[in-house]
């Protein structure tokens, strides 16, 4: 393994809040291919259970399949536990997240993190941010922090349906009412979808709202609501 993909493997399990690594000696040598030779496939491979987060990391590479590499720092791919039964689903990266490749460490990011770790603590549920797993439909950050066009979520929502079936979570929780048409297909406004189950393959999805829809200080109901909606979800996951 060279330097690069060791540098790789060691972000993607340091995102993962995994914070020590044991060395072993390989037990055969690896031949790694010149970056050149790698083939950038110009579609994502389909979900196929089985598959490892990292792999999908692998396969997404230096992403140029849509116009969203343009502006971006970082690529976006996902932070918590992998084997967690619970996912949420948000829209795209912003700023903050861009700039450390790490999904909601924003203004909403704390607060989301904050909604969480307190609703939790008060249902009585032993849990941390770090024990769930977070990820947005794509994967760079909008310029602007401009909803995501059809079709850059479609092809980024591949590699979401990946991490989804590979960490087969017992719920998710969308967030937003970008991420709740991408992965419910309905056209419903948030307002009218929160609270609500829905289901993508056999998994029944949650949707709420987005925190940075909460930070607007009008919001006071909202948050109220959205307080709810993650009990339901924290119960249905965790009791
Ligand atoms: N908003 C999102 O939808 N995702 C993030 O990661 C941050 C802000």
């Amino acid at each position: 393994m060279d330097a690069d993909r060791l540098r790789q493997y060691l972000e993607f399990y340091q995102d993962l809040g995994v914070k020590t690594v044991y060395r072993r000696e390989a037990p055969v040598a690896e031949t790694v291919k010149p970056p050149e030779e790698v083939p950038q496939p110009a579609a994502p491979k389909p979900a196929s259970a089985g598959e490892s987060l990292f792999a999908i990391l692998q396969d997404i590479g230096d992403c140029r399949r849509c116009r969203l590499h343009e502006g971006r720092n970082k690529i976006v791919f996902g932070v918590g536990n992998e084997r967690s039964p619970l996912v949420f689903v948000g829209e795209g990266p912003g700023a903050d997240e861009d700039a450390q490749g790490i999904p909601f460490v924003g203004r909403a990011g704390q607060l989301l993190t904050q909604m969480i770790e307190g609703t939790a603590k008060k249902e009585g549920i032993d849990l941390k941010r770090e024990d769930i797993y977070i990820c947005n439909v794509v994967k760079c950050r909008p310029p602007d922090n401009r909803t995501p066009e059809p079709d850059e979520m479609e092809i980024c929502g591949q590699f979401l349906y990946r991490q989804l079936v590979t960490i087969a979570p017992k719920a998710i929780c969308v967030l937003g009412g970008t991420a709740a048409k991408a992965i419910t297909g309905h056209k419903e406004g948030v307002t009218k979808m929160r609270g609500k189950w829905f289901q993508w393959r056999d998994i029944p999805v949650m949707v709420t709202y987005h925190p940075s829809f909460l930070l607007r200080a009008y919001n006071q109901d909202a948050k109220r609501e959205a307080w709810e909606d993650l009990k339901k979800v924290l119960h249905f996951v965790y009791d």
